[in-house]
């Protein structure tokens, strides 16, 4: 009799497993912990919380819970089209901006279709490529930097995306906004570029696609409410593209994957500049404090924009342990072929000094 394995999609069963960060609460119970001692600095989450904007609209939506979301998203659409001076039909909603870049790679890939990035990139391009049976090509990104000459190399006539992500998770370099404009503007007319642009809001400066977008090349971006927003367990994040890419990617979504408190909520998270501008402040400030402490241990890490360092660990599977009995998550990213790395968000000053107080330790 055939297995379910046997019955599968082939490129099921190739699947690479996406490694989260592991839960405060399961980290707690395995350890014996109060979960209330243990931080959390594995997702590049925001130590602040949530927008309280945000967060208040979420309460209230979940009065009129009994109803169906607005499945097209209107308001919130209209506000980023508002915020970008583009056109509701720019932007497509998605449940996390992981949502739409799967969107993306449903829409557009099949068997023997390319899809670029680098070989340090973010997990999810290579869970995108394979689950439609698309050939993923990582290039070496040389000191976990991506070295443009080669992305720009590996494109073939095969090639359907190319995935770029600055500040890149999880290595945290970050791309200077001429390099990643020029290769847009490179690319072969049929191929999508898809730029990532998660941690955008922790950038001075970022590379603005609009007017090749709007020239007609084939660019799309991504942005997400997960992380200076501080909203990653309601699960918003938006596609900015042309408005027949978004009526394609409007096609393949479910009719209502965003709820109800998440749209209220990202709706509501836009007008809070105050809460961003805080954020931003808290980790320019954690990002010295860690960095001046790592070097002060002697640890080496990639320099960063972004909310999170990699940082080289001896023993990096051991200390991770280590760090969790001691109530501290982190990441370990042996998975994107970082063996001896952890990565680290950065905290709120306290858990800073905490994670550091736990580094000299080891
Ligand atoms: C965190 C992150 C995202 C955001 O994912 P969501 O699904 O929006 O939570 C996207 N890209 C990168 C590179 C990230 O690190």
């Amino acid at each position: 009799m055939a297995s379910y394995s046997d019955l599968a999609n082939r490129p099921v069963l190739t699947q690479p497993v996406y490694e989260a960060g592991r839960p405060i609460e399961v980290v707690a119970r395995e350890f014996g912990l109060d979960p209330a001692s243990v931080i959390k600095l594995a997702s590049n989450e925001n130590p602040l919380g949530p927008s309280p904007l945000g967060l208040a609209a979420a309460r209230k939506a979940l009065d009129h819970c009994h109803l169906y979301p607005d499945g097209g998203s209107t308001f919130l659409r209209e506000k980023l089209a508002r915020k970008w001076s583009m056109e509701p039909g720019n932007f497509v909603i998605g449940n996390g901006s992981n949502e739409v870049m799967i969107l993306l790679a449903q829409a557009f890939l099949r068997p023997g279709d390319e899809v670029v990035f680098g070989a340090q990139a973010f997990i999810v391009y290579k869970l995108a490529t394979m689950l439609f049976g698309a050939t993923p090509v990582e290039v070496p990104m040389p000191g976990y930097r991506h070295d443009f000459t080669a992305l720009r190399a590996a494109i073939t006539p095969k090639t359907r995306i190319l995935f770029l992500a600055s500040p890149n998770n999880p290595t945290g370099g970050t791309d200077s906004p001429a390099d990643i404009l020029a290769l847009a503007a490179s690319l072969p007319e049929d191929v999508i570029f898809c730029l990532d642009e998660a941690y955008t809001e922790y950038l001075e400066a970022s590379a603005d696609l609009r007017p090749l977008m709007q020239s007609g090349r084939k660019v799309v971006l991504s942005r997400t409410f997960s992380k200076a927003y501080g909203l990653a367990g309601l699960r918003v994040g938006y596609l900015m593209g042309s408005i027949e890419v978004c009526g394609l990617l409007n096609r393949v979504r479910q009719p209502f994957n965003v709820n109800l408190p998440a749209l209220a909520a990202a709706e509501a998270a836009l007008d809070d500049d105050a809460f961003v501008r805080r954020t931003r402040e808290v980790n320019a400030a954690g990002i010295a404090q860690l960095s001046a402490g790592l070097q002060k241990l002697g640890f080496a890490y990639i320099e960063g924009k972004a909310n999170f360092l990699a940082v080289q660990v001896p023993k990096a599977e051991e200390a991770f342990t280590v760090l969790q009995r001691a109530g501290v998550i982190v990441r370990p990213l042996r998975g994107y072929g970082m063996t001896g790395w952890l990565r680290f968000t950065v905290g709120t000053a306290a858990q800073n000094t905490r994670l550091l107080e736990e580094l000299a330790k080891l």
